[in-house]
């Protein structure tokens, strides 16, 4: 862990956020569900497409690595930790699709939105976008999976399995994540009373 010692508060990193084909209210979730990271320094940019290289015709789906991969050279400073948000459908081999995906050696986070809207409410679609961009970005910053269904980290395999989980983490997970960001916002531990 370090502090900055100049200004003596925390510096948290740096988030950039790339959206595709978002509703403003889910841009809106997005940048709230990345403010539990870091509540300051949060760039935001709209694209207005996916490159079409991208598209694996075939499958009719986006290629997930070759997605991260554009998603981390958009940013402008290196050291930024890249998330995609994008109204695409994506696979990585051997795969049929993907919620998200994270490529913490490129510091990028994707989360995938075609699917999460399946039969979803609006508030429903909040919820699945929020607990998918706290996934990715858990890993990103080194965290694995869970066994704890509650937790975030939890593998989803299934829309079920997003809806079953919480968008708060496991104690184990929230204090490795504080580890990493001593800014983090305490709301993202499970709290073990309410979750008997
Ligand atoms: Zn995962
Ligand atoms: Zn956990």
């Amino acid at each position: 862990m370090k502090l900055s010692e100049d200004s003596g508060r925390h510096v948290g990193p740096v988030f950039e956020i790339v959206t595709y084909g978002l509703a403003p209210e889910l841009v809106n979730e997005v940048i709230n569900s990345v403010r539990l990271f870091s509540p300051e320094d949060i760039k935001l940019r709209h694209v207005s497409e996916v490159p079409k290289e991208y598209l694996n015709v075939i499958r009719n789906q986006y290629n997930g690595f070759l997605v991260s991969r554009w998603i981390a050279t958009l940013r402008r400073k290196e050291d930024s930790v890249a998330l995609g948000v994008l109204d695409v459908d994506a696979y990585v081999e051997p795969l049929n699709f993907i919620f998200g995906l994270a490529l913490p050696t490129l510091n990028t986070a994707t989360v995938y939105v075609t699917r999460l809207k399946t039969l979803a409410s609006k508030d429903k679609l909040l919820a699945r976008i929020k607990k998918e961009v706290i996934h990715e970005l858990g890993h990103v910053f080194g965290l694995e999976h869970c066994r704890d269904r509650r937790c975030v980290m939890c593998f989803s395999n299934t829309l079920a399995e997003v809806d079953v989980k919480d968008y708060r983490m496991c104690r184990a997970h929230y204090v490795k994540l504080k580890e990493k960001i001593p800014g983090v916002s305490s709301e993202l531990l499970l709290s073990q009373a309410l979750n008997p």
